[in-house]
């Protein structure tokens, strides 16, 4: 058992069984055991990788897409430009980095980056030294909104619950033989889950993410009042339904409740509670990374980086476009929605 395993163990034998979602808390963010509290888990050597640690492209195009939306929404200044959950920095780099020739964009806009994690927070400040950093949305600027937000609700706590009749009994993390096990609490009727009644039968498991709806409300409010987009990539469905709870270390699954702390854990993103939270703004239809990325022209964008490439470079760079766009690959399972004003258009790639 992991040291915050040991800690969580005497939690629960003083306080009782913990929530998914106050599982989840402390093995992502506990202050000195917390997974992104404590390390840059990125990369080939790290746990996992993700679009933006493949290919300078995708920060390329979201940032053209963004700058293309900016123009559209008639260039207002000054905005805010903005990323939930940074990672180490890299896509914005890469989205500031293609959008330097967009005349007057640059200079319309500061760099403002939602992080909590202090070690991922010095890793970004390498790559933009300029920017600001918040720990909650709610604290960005009241300006026009550009944000982007890759692989960061995933990360968001989830809380499970198990269909029991008209009730429902939420899944808990206890103690058994020593061990963290999962186990159910007793059934009860759900105001937050009254919605799901329809949809679901005896024995059925639905997630709830606790900090989703707040926070897209948060967002939707400040780009209805003030303008601008959000750009979510994810992966997930339209309303989620069963276990997607997943650990990984080393690039490979494991069990959630044997390395607390050590491993990367994920929940599938409902995007039916994004849309459902962005009135009064308007929400796209959901679609696949790989078409969006397509429409934004990654093709093209893709054979003009190849032309100066050969050998392994040119042959992991054919790798990471397909990586990101084929159906097999990250193509279909990560999906893209935008939150935009009434008064606009979706941006480039998006249908309303
Ligand atoms: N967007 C990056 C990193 C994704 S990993 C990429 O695509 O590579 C998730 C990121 O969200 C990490 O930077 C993590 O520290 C951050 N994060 C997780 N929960 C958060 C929260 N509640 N508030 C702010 N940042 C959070």
């Amino acid at each position: 058992m992991t040291a915050l395993g040991d800690l969580l163990i005497a939690r629960i034998a003083r306080t009782g069984p913990l929530s998914v979602a106050d599982y989840m808390a402390e093995c992502l963010m506990h202050p000195d055991h917390g997974y992104y509290a404590t390390r840059d888990p990125f990369g080939v050597a790290g746990d996992f990788t993700t679009a933006p640690e493949i290919t300078q492209m995708f920060g390329e195009l979201i940032g053209l897409s963004l700058a293309q939306t900016w123009m559209d929404q008639g260039q207002p200044s000054p905005i805010t430009l903005a990323e939930l959950g940074p990672g180490r920095g890299t896509l914005m780099a890469d989205a500031l980095r293609a959008t330097k020739g967009v005349p007057g964009f640059h200079a319309a806009l500061s760099v403002h980056l939602v992080e909590t994690s202090p070690t991922l927070r010095q890793a970004q400040a390498k790559l933009l030294p300029d920017a600001i950093w918040h720990d909650h949305v709610e604290t960005l600027p009241d300006a026009p909104l550009f944000l982007i937000a890759n692989e960061f609700f995933d990360a968001l706590p989830i809380r499970q619950f198990v269909r029991d009749g008209n009730g429902w009994r939420e899944k808990v993390v206890g103690v058994t033989d020593g061990k963290l096990s999962f186990g159910l609490s007793a059934a009860a009727p759900l105001a937050l889950l009254e919605d799901r009644l329809t949809d679901t039968k005896d024995g059925d498991l639905v997630e709830h993410c606790v900090g989703l709806p707040a926070i897209t409300a948060s967002i939707s409010a400040k780009i209805a009042a003030f303008g601008g987009t959000a750009l979510i990539i994810d992966y997930g469905d339209w309303q989620s339904q069963g276990d997607t709870l997943q650990a990984l270390k080393a690039q490979a699954h494991v069990d959630p409740l044997t390395t607390p702390g050590d491993a990367d854990l994920t929940a599938h993103v409902d995007f039916a509670a994004i849309a459902a939270h962005a009135s009064p703004a308007r929400f796209s239809r959901l679609t696949g990374q790989g078409v969006f990325l397509e429409r934004l022209g990654i093709t093209g964008r893709a054979q003009a980086l190849a032309a100066k490439l050969s050998g392994d470079a040119l042959t992991s760079h054919i790798a990471a476009h397909r990586r990101l766009t084929h159906p097999a690959e990250m193509g279909e399972l990560f999906k893209v929605i935008s939150i935009y004003p009434v008064t606009a258009q979706p941006p480039p790639g998006l249908e309303p």
